[in-house]
């Protein structure tokens, strides 16, 4: 009786330990073997600025943004020193401190990009809408036009998918013509959910609350929710609290460098105009476990 007893145990504990053995293949291995790796890029001038490197599993790259001029030489270091190409260049919108090392890119390396995906209205809507910078984006266009890349300029579509090896990035919001005004090439801004192992990741580029309303009516709320989220406009003056509330993410990537961070427009903190402090209030408020801040350096994270 005994020995049946004790055999009977020992088949339990069999099974519990391939039982266990199966559950960290599935839910700890697997993921971890199909992790990407994103890393946020510093400032390298005083301008504020947004860039973000990803490899996926099967090392493809790729770019969001970039940053102005001064920060064309680290990024251009980060692509040589990995696969030495890009697979696919996301650009939200045309502003000098998002698609200027794109250009540099495009126009004094030989770094080969197969793929450039925006969202763009015609020049002379920014023309029209915003002149003081349309310029910037009279450079951005110009590159564009370079024999080099002009064939693999995609523009994109709502709800569009692009799978990059095991990324899924879904389009969620594109450029909004009707929305003029003096935040419009802001609120024209691409925003991206990037999908892996189920996790989502968010890049609002410069959304505003305007275009926020079109995000909320074009997608349902599971689509905004995610695990990590850019925030939007460097962290000032973007989205609302209850958007970030709706997203209610994990970890926030903050395109902010230091003067922004703290309010300072040179006389110390709170000097400045900008609603930093406040979004960062939100935040807290959110119980949010990570914050990943421009000001403290190139930062990468491998999510899995
Ligand atoms: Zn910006």
């Amino acid at each position: 009786m005994k020995k049946i007893l004790n055999k009977k145990s020992k088949i339990f504990t069999s099974v519990i330990v391939i039982l266990i053995i199966v559950a960290i293949i599935l839910f700890v291995y697997i993921p971890y073997t199909n992790a990407i790796e994103i890393t946020q890029l510093k400032n390298n001038g005083h301008s504020q600025m947004m860039g973000y490197i990803i490899q996926t599993k099967n090392n493809k790259t790729i770019v969001i943004d970039g940053g102005t001029h001064e920060d064309s030489e680290n990024l251009i270091n980060h692509i040589k020193s990995t696969t030495n190409k890009v697979d696919a260049w996301f650009i939200t919108h045309p502003h000098n401190d998002h698609a200027s090392v794109v250009i540099d890119v495009i126009n004094n390396t030989d770094i080969p990009i197969d793929n450039i995906y925006v969202t763009l209205n015609d020049l002379e809507w920014y023309e029209e809408n915003e002149p003081e910078r349309a310029h910037q984006t009279k450079d951005f266009f110009d590159a564009l036009e370079n024999d080099r890349v002009k064939d693999n300029v995609h523009e994109v579509s709502l709800h569009q998918n692009i799978q990059i090896d095991n990324v899924n990035c879904e389009i969620l919001g594109v450029k909004n013509p009707e929305i003029t005004g003096n935040k419009c090439t802001n609120n024209s801004s691409m925003v991206i959910r990037m999908e892996v192992n189920n996790k989502a990741i968010l890049f609002l580029g410069d959304t505003a609350e305007e275009s926020q309303e079109k995000l909320l009516e074009n997608n349902p709320e599971e689509k905004i929710k995610a695990d990590i989220v850019q925030m939007a406009h460097h962290g000032q003056n973007g989205v609302n609290e209850d958007f970030y509330k709706i997203v209610n993410p994990k970890i926030c990537m903050w395109p902010t460098p230091d003067w922004l961070w703290i309010n300072d427009a040179g006389g110390g903190e709170d000097s400045g105009p900008w609603l930093t402090k406040t979004t960062r209030k939100w935040i807290e408020n959110l119980n949010v476990k990570q914050n990943i801040v421009e000001k403290d350096g190139d930062i990468t994270i491998k999510v899995w």
